[in-house]
């Protein structure tokens, strides 16, 4: 009898454990140098409310950074003031809470991200179209050595390159030819980011449907549209309609985004049918503090099922990336 109610104990708190550590996958963890969104520690309100207005009679950059370093909100997150303390500080954060992460960054950073928590991030690269493109070939290579699985952020959007572009087809075909998703942004900069140096982004470059040629000529592609298109509700409803493969993440705007206006976007794209293809992402930078901020605002989503909410922290990805069972075992002992 004993034993029994031993074995019994043994197997609640193994799951009263288990259901407070199931685990998270990150479609967009970055690996970023701590100043690169200014010298820190700068700061940065979740939400973002109001947002910024700006007389033209001052330099946008001021009124940008200002918002940095004086936030005007109650509760901001900082970030830390090293590198060192950035990555060990979101490692904490993925430890904490059983998180799995898509880590972009330079091929460099990300790997020495990984060299210290290989177990917890999955290698994806940060590029753009540009002279430090890296080359497909490099790229093959970086896959073969097991550094590549997911190709994205693609950062194109920033300046002002089309997903239709030329010069992004031989990547999207290798993508095609390995076999592994492609992560594009599609949606928010930082509000006013044209002013701010990006003068090629237009604020039209939101809209998924200017993906939809490349998702016709590479019918094998992985895609998945990091930030969602947001704010242009309409047209990634039709998009996801008409491209079933095509999944979103919610980077970024799950925690700058004013929290009426996420949950009626992504109320809006549950209500269509299209929950299953939604991923949680953070787009954590150099504010580890708002990854924890981002699964708060998912789990208190009003809308959401408890079985909604673990498609979205977990299931849409394994599916997206077709992780194997052992894969899913392994994130479930931890
Ligand atoms: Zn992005």
């Amino acid at each position: 009898m004993k034993k029994i109610l031993v074995i019994f104990l043994g197997i609640c708190s193994f799951s009263v454990l288990g259901q407070d550590k199931l685990p998270i996958i990150d479609m967009q963890l970055h690996a970023h140098p701590v100043d690169g969104q200014g010298p820190p520690p700068v700061a940065i309100c979740t939400p973002i409310y109001p947002m910024p207005v700006w007389d033209p009679a001052l330099e946008y950059s001021e009124v940008f950074m200002k918002m940095l370093k004086e936030p005007p909100c109650k509760n901001p997150v900082w970030s830390p003031r090293t590198d060192d303390e950035l990555m060990n500080e979101t490692f904490d954060v993925l430890e904490k809470n059983n998180i799995y992460g898509v880590l972009s960054g330079t091929v460099d950073r990300v790997a020495k991200w990984r060299s210290h928590k290989p177990e917890r991030l999955y290698p994806a690269i940060e590029m753009t179209i540009g002279a430090r493109t890296p080359s497909v070939d490099s790229l093959r290579a970086l896959h073969k050595n097991g550094e590549l699985m997911v190709l994205g952020e693609l950062t194109t959007q920033y300046a002002g390159i089309y997903p239709n572009d030329e010069r992004l087809t031989p990547y999207f075909e290798l993508a095609e030819e390995l076999d592994i998703p492609v992560g594009i942004h599609v949606g928010p900069g930082p509000p006013g980011v044209i002013y701010l140096g990006a003068s090629n982004y237009r604020a039209k470059m939101h809209s998924p449907l200017t993906l939809e040629n490349v998702l016709v000529k590479h019918p094998k592609l992985r895609l998945y549209i990091m930030h969602g298109g947001y704010p242009m509700l309409d047209d990634l409803l039709t998009v996801l309609y008409a491209h079933p493969q095509v999944y979103i993440d919610v980077g970024v705007i799950v925690f700058t985004q004013p929290r009426e206006a996420f949950y009626r976007w992504l109320k809006a794209i549950v209500d269509a049918g299209f929950g299953n293809r939604v991923m949680f992402g953070s787009d954590q930078m150099v504010w580890p503090g708002v990854i924890e901020r981002s699964i708060a605002v998912i789990q208190e989503a009003p809308f959401l099922t408890e079985s909604q909410k673990r498609d979205i922290f977990y299931n849409n990805a394994v599916r997206f990336l077709r992780l194997s069972d052992e894969e899913i075992a392994r994130h479930h002992s931890n």
